[in-house]
């Protein structure tokens, strides 16, 4: 390709509106333009790595057995109200209606589509196992589109289904996926780590997995024991049980008794006024699950896990209630609520704060608070489980030995294994060998395919701009004349050009009337691995050779150039 035709339009400032490295590279480099809010054009430079990253993400799922289709983003209502996804989806789902008033979606996710195609296509467990996947646009209306592509409301996904007549059976292609993600995520240059996750509005009854590329912008927080190999997202991470907090228990403990706290409302405000540790309060908090109050009890230093909440109680929707709403239903101000005396409201409490022996907890009741409270002699749990979000330092659940530590990443893929959450609301079913109707069990597999091209780029960059994987990089090699006015310089550059161009290899030539600097400048924003500038020694045959990683520079003869860059391209 041709530079001086090309739409590249590089920025020397950084765009105020970018946030992260890879945001302002992308917008710098030519890659990207926002159209709206969380909606992009690909401009051809960014579009080239985009389809370079389906190639690899292609090639590695039909290495492993899957069959690419493409279904339409528009997807009828009614196969939503058959799932219950129509109520559940919440905002992000982007519903619209036609010119005859029928409801319509824009797919957030294929499982409705893909359940009903294989409901009409396959009835015999002769046609089971199968694996299918597509390379599509997806619509979420994100709360908080940001980040650019990393969190878009219009994006590229990889999703891939596949359908089975048991569990083992899924359990194999579960595994062969879980491979091919980390193929995948190999070549494309990233350095990632598979987490155990939770399922979110996907679900599903089994196991899952999160790809995350580690990088301290990532959204997701990942906990990480020091001495076995568990790996969990913050949402998902399980509690290992902590030694009690406060006094050990006794026969005698004291009564509670009412304490006057005013105007005290945090953990911290009280941790100051009462001279106690954070971890022998018992934090009360009020949640709307689907609607009905529920009480979360954590102790004061830790905070509640809602994905782990929300699982526990079975609910659709779970959120902190308002202050009104609580004075409503509990007849007690925030800041003073606690768990003794509380009636008609179901109270789940922490495994470690149910440990708490003597602890400190609102009066329900302004400007009062509780002390000496002990769990199950003052009050008696609902529930008492895992609802927290574990801390650093805590015990590893797996080994016991390690300890937790954070850990930031950016979700590049999930895997869930589904079970028949879909196939048993749309009726997809298959025939067993004794002509049994059983319903199908199913497994998903999602890649990000935009959110990649941005986690790349925030592990692979430096100050003067990107620094793109061979596999993925727009052009293999960035050819520079200095000075295209030079006739010999401009003869042996164009040359290479079509040489390599004529070996396969992505080539790049800066043919515009521009001062060395500024395409130097470009070439290293752009991020090209490859480059040879051809300047005044062309004549002796003598070029000069820059891998961009590594910023080393030498001076080679045209051939050399050329066969290290056959090497390095085809290396790879
Ligand atoms: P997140 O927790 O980041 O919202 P998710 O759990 O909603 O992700 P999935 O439903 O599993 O994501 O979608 C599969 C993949 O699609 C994700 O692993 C991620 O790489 C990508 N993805 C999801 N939402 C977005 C988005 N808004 N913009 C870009 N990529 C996205
Ligand atoms: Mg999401």
């Amino acid at each position: 390709m041709r530079q001086n035709k090309m739409i590249l339009p590089t920025l020397r400032e950084v765009p105020k509106e970018a946030e992260i490295t890879s945001h302002r590279l992308m917008l710098r480099a030519g890659l990207i333009r926002q159209l709206a809010s969380g909606i992009y054009t690909y401009l051809p430079l960014g579009y080239r790595v985009l389809k370079k990253v389906e190639r690899i993400v292609r090639e590695e799922m039909e290495r492993a057995g899957a069959q690419e289709l493409l279904f339409s983003a528009l997807q009828p209502a009614e196969l939503w109200h058959q799932t219950g996804r129509w109520d559940d989806y919440g905002p992000e789902l982007v519903r619209l209606k036609d010119r005859h008033d029928r409801d319509f979606v824009l797919g957030p996710t294929h499982e409705e589509v893909i359940t009903t195609l294989v409901k009409q296509e396959i009835s015999s467990y002769k046609k089971l196992p199968v694996n299918l996947f597509q390379i599509q646009t997806k619509y979420r209306d994100e709360r908080r589109p940001r980040f650019g592509v990393m969190r878009a409301r219009e994006f590229v996904m990889k999703d891939a289904y596949s359908f089975h007549t048991s569990w083992d059976d899924l359990d194999v292609t579960y595994k062969t996926m879980y491979t091919a993600y980390s193929n995948i995520f190999s070549r494309l240059g990233l350095f990632f780590r598979p987490v155990e996750a939770n399922s979110g509005a996907i679900g599903g009854e089994g196991e899952n997995h999160e790809f995350m590329a580690m990088a301290a912008v990532g959204e997701d927080t990942i906990a990480v024991c020091s001495h076995c190999d568990y790996a969990a997202n913050l949402e998902k991470a399980e509690a290992a049980d902590v030694p009690a907090a406060g006094l050990e228990p006794t026969a005698d403990a004291p009564a509670f008794a009412k304490l006057h706290t005013p105007g005290t409302k945090t953990i911290e405000q009280l941790v100051a006024a009462l001279g106690l540790e954070a971890s022998v309060f018992l934090k009360t908090l009020v949640y709307l699950a689907d609607g009905e109050p529920v009480v979360a009890v954590v102790r004061g230093d830790h905070d509640v896990n809602e994905a782990k909440l929300k699982d526990l109680v079975a609910a659709t929707t779970l959120e902190l209630a308002n202050d009104t709403t609580i004075l409503r239903t509990l007849g007690a101000p925030v800041g003073f609520i606690g768990p003794v005396g509380l009636k008609g409201v179901k109270i789940i409490v922490d495994k470690s704060a149910a440990k708490v022996a003597s602890g400190v907890t609102g009066a329900n009741e302004a400007d009062y608070h509780l002390q000496n409270v002990v769990v199950g002699r003052d009050f008696t749990p609902d529930t008492v489980a895992d609802i927290r979000n574990v801390v650093e330092g805590d015990k590893c659940p797996n080994c016991g030995d390690g300890t937790l530590e954070f850990h930031r990443g950016i979700e590049c893929g999930h895997i869930f294994k589904l079970g028949t959450k879909y196939s048993s609301k749309i009726g997809a079913t298959y025939l067993d060998e004794n002509q049994k109707s059983q319903d199908i069990i199913m497994g998903c597999y999602g890649i990000g395919i935009s959110r990649c091209l941005a986690a790349i780029i925030e592990q692979n960059n430096d100050e003067g701009g990107i620094i793109w994987p061979v596999s993925v990089a727009p052009y293999h090699v960035h050819v520079i004349p200095v000075n295209v006015k030079d006739e010999e310089q401009t003869a042996i550059a164009e040359n290479l050009y079509r040489r390599l161009q004529a070996q396969g290899v992505d080539v790049l030539i800066d043919d515009r009337d521009e001062r060395p600097g500024v395409k130097f400048k470009d070439s290293d924003l752009i991020g090209i691995p490859l480059r040879v500038t051809v300047g005044k020694r062309a004549g002796e045959g003598i070029v000069e050779f820059k891998v961009r990683k590594t910023g080393e520079t030498t001076e080679v003869s045209i051939e050399q150039a050329y066969e290290e860059i056959m090497g390095m391209v085809l290396g790879q």
